[in-house]
C-alpha cells in the first residue's frame, strides 16, 4: 500500500464491500458509479492507490458539478490542445480567477498543463 492518495468521500458513491472489518482494522469500499476501490482505517480518511488515479466520477457529472463540453472552435485546438469535436469534462476555476471567471467554463488543457477558460463560441454542452 505504498503509493496511495487520500480522496474525498463525497466525490464518490461508496459502498462497503467487506462484511466485517478485516484483521488490520481496514474497511473496503467500491464506488457504485465508477467502480473505484478504496479503503479506510477506522474513521480515518478514505484512500485509494495512486495508480487508480480517480478520474472525475460520474456522480460529480450527474450532480452538475462537472459538465461535459464539446469543442466547436479551432482556437482551443491550436492553443490548448483541446481537439475540435472532442468532448471534455469541465474542471474547477483556478482560485486566482474565481472572483472574475468563477462561473465560466474551465477545461484542463493537456498542452498547457493547467485549466483554461473557454469562450461561449468555443463549446457546447453535451
Ligand atoms: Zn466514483
Amino acid at each position: 500500500m505504498a503509493d496511495y492518495i487520500t480522496i474525498e468521500w463525497e466525490d464518490h458513491d461508496f459502498e462497503k464491500t467487506n462484511l466485517v472489518t478485516d484483521s488490520g482494522g481496514y474497511d473496503w469500499y467500491k464506488c457504485k458509479k465508477c467502480g473505484l476501490v478504496a479503503w479506510r482505517h477506522g474513521l480515518g480518511p478514505i484512500k485509494t492507490w495512486m495508480s487508480s488515479n480517480p478520474t472525475p466520477c460520474q456522480k460529480r457529472v450527474e450532480s452538475g458539478e462537472i459538465k461535459k463540453v464539446k469543442i466547436i472552435d479551432h482556437y482551443p485546438d491550436s492553443e490548448f490542445g483541446l481537439k475540435y469535436g472532442e468532448v471534455y469534462e469541465t474542471c474547477k476555476c483556478p482560485e486566482s480567477e474565481s472572483h472574475k471567471y468563477g462561473n465560466a467554463v474551465w477545461v484542463f488543457s493537456p498542452k498547457r498543463n493547467e485549466p483554461v477558460r473557454l469562450l461561449s463560441r468555443e463549446y457546447t454542452f453535451v
